[in-house]
Parts: C-alpha cells; sequence; structure tokens
C-alpha cells in the first residue's frame, strides 16, 4: 500500500464501508474512458465512477470551462444573480420542458428538496416510492429509498409509503410483461386508496431504477402511472440522478415514453461530475406557487457559479460532440453483445439495457432463475468475477447478483470490444470453473 493509500486509510472515512475492508485503488490521472493508478496501470472505466463521469476523464472543454469560471468569479451566495445560473437554469428548461430550477449539491439534496416542495404545494405529507428505487443517504433520501440502505436510519422520515417495482424479470406478482394486467401500476392505485390520495403529495420513483438491478419498465408503465397520478392529483416526481442527463441518451428517462413529469431531480450526468452539482426542476404550476410562497429552504451552495459553468460546459459538449448519437450507436452494439451473452452463458439470467445504461442479472441457472449472489449479499462466485474484472484492469459496478455495463457516454466501439472480451472471459470462467458448464 503506498503513503496516499495509506493515509486516506487511516485519516478518512470511505463510504458504504466496513473501513477495515476498504481498499481503494489510488487514482492519479485519467483520460477519456481511462484513468491511471499508482503504479502507472491503466484502467479502463466501464462504470463512469458510479455512473457519473458522462463526457470520461478530463474532457478538456469541461475543464476550460472551469478554469475560466475559477478566473471570473469563484464563488456567489444563494441569492445572487450569476451568468452561469442563468445559462444553466434557462437550458434545463429548454431540455426538460419543465420550468424552473432549485439547484442543489447532489442527488440526495435534490430529493430532499423535491420531498419538501412537493409537501409544500400540495398540503399533503405521504410520498409514496418503490421498494427498490434508491433516492440518496441523507435521512430524507436514504429514507424514502426502498432499499436495504435504509434499514440503518429507520424510522427514518414520516410519511413514507413503499410499492412494488416493474421488475419484470422477477415480477412481484408472478406476471410475464405479456400477459401481466400492469398490477406493478394497479397495486399503487389500491395502496393511495388504502393511504386516502387526499393524504398524498408525491409518487417519487427513479426514472429508471439504477443501482438496484437496472430496472426498465414496460413502454406502458409510464403512461398509466402518469394517468393515475393525474386521477388523485398526486404529483409524479421523477429522481433522473443516474438515468437522466444522456445516459439513457435522452435528457430525462421518462422521455422515451412520452410523458413529462412535475418534478425532476438530477445531478451525476448533469456536470458529468466534474463539479458537485443537484438540481430539482419543477413545472410551472409549482413554479407559480413559489411566486407568493416562500421556498423554505436553501443551501450555502445553492447555484455555486464553478458548478453552474461546468454544467453549461458539459451541456454543450453533449450537443457539439453528439453525445446522445453515440450513446444509441454504442448503445444497440452494446445491446447485441449482451444478449449474446445472454444465450451463450449460462450464469446470465437476464440482460436489461436503455442506451449505455445496461445490466447483467447472474444466477445460477436460468431455469431458477436462482441468483448468483442473495439481495444485499455476496458470494464467492460474485467475488471472483470482481476479482477477476479487476486483475484485468476492467473497473466494473458489481452489487449483489448485479454486474454493470455503464462507461463514459464518449466510448467508442473498440474501447466497448476491449471491455466486452474481458467480460466474456469473465464469464465463461464462471460457466467452466464455478458452475460445472462448459462454455463453447
Ligand atoms: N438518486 C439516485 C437514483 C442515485 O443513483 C443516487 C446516487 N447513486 C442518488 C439519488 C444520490 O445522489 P448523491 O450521491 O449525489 O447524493
Amino acid at each position: 500500500m503506498d503513503e496516499v493509500t495509506r493515509q486516506n486509510r487511516e485519516h478518512t472515512l470511505f463510504s458504504w464501508s466496513v473501513q477495515s475492508q476498504a481498499n481503494p485503488i489510488h487514482m492519479t490521472g485519467g483520460q477519456g474512458v481511462y484513468f491511471f493508478d499508482d503504479t502507472g496501470a491503466r484502467w479502463l472505466d466501464f462504470s463512469s465512477q458510479l455512473i457519473n463521469l458522462n463526457v470520461g476523464h478530463q474532457h478538456p472543454k469541461v475543464l476550460e470551462a472551469i478554469k475560466a469560471q475559477v478566473d471570473t468569479l469563484c464563488f456567489a451566495g444563494p441569492g445572487f444573480a450569476t451568468g452561469p445560473r442563468a445559462e444553466l437554469g434557462t437550458k434545463l428548461s429548454e431540455v426538460t420542458g419543465l420550468a424552473k430550477t432549485f439547484f442543489t449539491l447532489g442527488g440526495s439534496e435534490a430529493n430532499e428538496n423535491a420531498i419538501k416542495m412537493a409537501r409544500h404545494f400540495t398540503g399533503r405529507h405521504k410520498i409514496i416510492t418503490r421498494y427498490r428505487s434508491y433516492h440518496g443517504a441523507t435521512m430524507g433520501s436514504m429514507t424514502a429509498s426502498g432499499d436495504m440502505r435504509r434499514w440503518p436510519v429507520e424510522p427514518g422520515m414520516p410519511g413514507i409509503v413503499r410499492v412494488f417495482d416493474p421488475y419484470c424479470y422477477r415480477c412481484p406478482f408472478g406476471k410475464t410483461p405479456d400477459s401481466c394486467g400492469r398490477e406493478c401500476v394497479s397495486h399503487i392505485e389500491e395502496v393511495i386508496q388504502m393511504e386516502g390520495p387526499q393524504n398524498i403529495a408525491a409518487v417519487l420513483v427513479e426514472g429508471i431504477t439504477g443501482s438496484n438491478g437496472l430496472l426498465v419498465p414496460p413502454d406502458d408503465y409510464y403512461p398509466r402511472l402518469r394517468a393515475l397520478c393525474d386521477k388523485y392529483g398526486i404529483l409524479l416526481i421523477t429522481d433522473e440522478v443516474m438515468s437522466g442527463f444522456g445516459r439513457t441518451g435522452t435528457y430525462l428517462s421518462t422521455q422515451h415514453y412520452g410523458i413529462m413529469p412535475d418534478i425532476v431531480t438530477c445531478a451525476k450526468g448533469l456536470t458529468s461530475g466534474y463539479m458537485p452539482l443537484g438540481a430539482v426542476i419543477v413545472n410551472e404550476q409549482i413554479a407559480a406557487y413559489f411566486e407568493d410562497h416562500m421556498l423554505w429552504g436553501g443551501l450555502t451552495y445553492s447555484g455555486h457559479p464553478v458548478s453552474c459553468a461546468a454544467g453549461v460546459a458539459n451541456l454543450r459538449v453533449y450537443e457539439e460532440e453528439r453525445i446522445f448519437e453515440n450513446v444509441r450507436e454504442q448503445g444497440a452494439y452494446l445491446e447485441g453483445r449482451l444478449l449474446a451473452m445472454r444465450d451463450r452463458y449460462a450464469c446470465v439470467g437476464d440482460v436489461r439495457i436503455k442506451g449505455l445504461f445496461s445490466v447483467l442479472e447472474l444466477v445460477r441457472d436460468k431455469g431458477s432463475k436462482a441468483p448468483l449472489a442473495p439481495y444485499g449479499g455476496s458470494s464467492p462466485e460474485m467475488n471472483a468475477l470482481a476479482a477477476y474484472l479487476k486483475a484485468h484492469r476492467v473497473y466494473a459496478y458489481s452489487r449483489f447478483n448485479f454486474l454493470w455495463v455503464c462507461p463514459p457516454l464518449v466510448i467508442t466501439r473498440a474501447e466497448l470490444d476491449e471491455g466486452l472480451a474481458v467480460y466474456e472471459d469473465a464469464l465463461a470462467m464462471l460457466d467452466r470453473q464455478l458452475l460445472g458448464v462448459a462454455a463453447d
């Protein structure tokens, strides 16, 4: 362990880690889809650093904009008007079709503020969320999250009611997409009735659920959910922190489904992580409400000029370099490759993909769908898979029985091929050595 890593370990705390087991790579630099460690090794980044670094490492145009803003004005309080804030706010209205943006520092804070605004606007207090959506690690966002990461803070914030997800591979209602009656939506209506529609401020869901296994909903899920919210005067809040801003080839993942949420939260891809920034983007009615009602809340760093400048530059890169087109092109190629892996390897149970947002769900065998690691846990097989990828310097995000492929959106076909070759070898190894199945 080098000195930097030792000091990191000795004097700082790592997220979501038992500290004695934290094993960080000492990252010393990056370029495009690659980063470098202290030994000089080059890693192919198939994780985009928590599905965030959309324009890749060290994009010169974003760096230039940050440097220029630092030289001009490094900080202005949240009550001041600045050029970058104006430009980014205007751009966000244009690309989302919503009205106004409240800036935060990241995704968790964006969801905190979205919940608060929804409660103030509607005068109702309950928020419906889904078991497999994740919304952040601050108290309110953590409570709003459905997955196990909320357990340590429970009972947390009152007023959260949870429903099941559109998880077609393991449908909680025992259905299949072709024969179901979209129970994943109709059961929400039953929950609304039992909780009292007059008490429910909002339904808050990840646009496309990311860190709990990338759940792509059936095409009519959102139109039905939108109609349900409208029927009861409930706001629809979509958390696009992971799925938004280019990851699926659109600004908002719900743009694939032709619906408009009332509030959108985002972060990550908004600046590609170059500066911390999150946003709560609200529709006309909510914006109008706050014209003559107090917005109860603020953050010292809301609208930070350097963060906003990074956001403006990042979104300009999206347009100038036709990033969404690359997502569609490489995403289509990736989809073909992943589906072929599903056909080829016994351990690949399901593939879910939208743009460059994709996951392999790994199983012991396709028939039983027994997960290769339990929910909330690990297994020798998943550990071996992660170790194999690491040994071959492909940095990927894996959790439970899921293995993601979420490279920076600037990736080329050749770079994809480079990483996928290692994935193929790793899956063949799993089939051959760990499952006792001969892969051809
Ligand atoms: N929502 C979603 C969907 C996320 O994936 C995340 C982070 N992974 C968050 C919220 C929290 O964002 P942050 O870590 O920036 O607070």
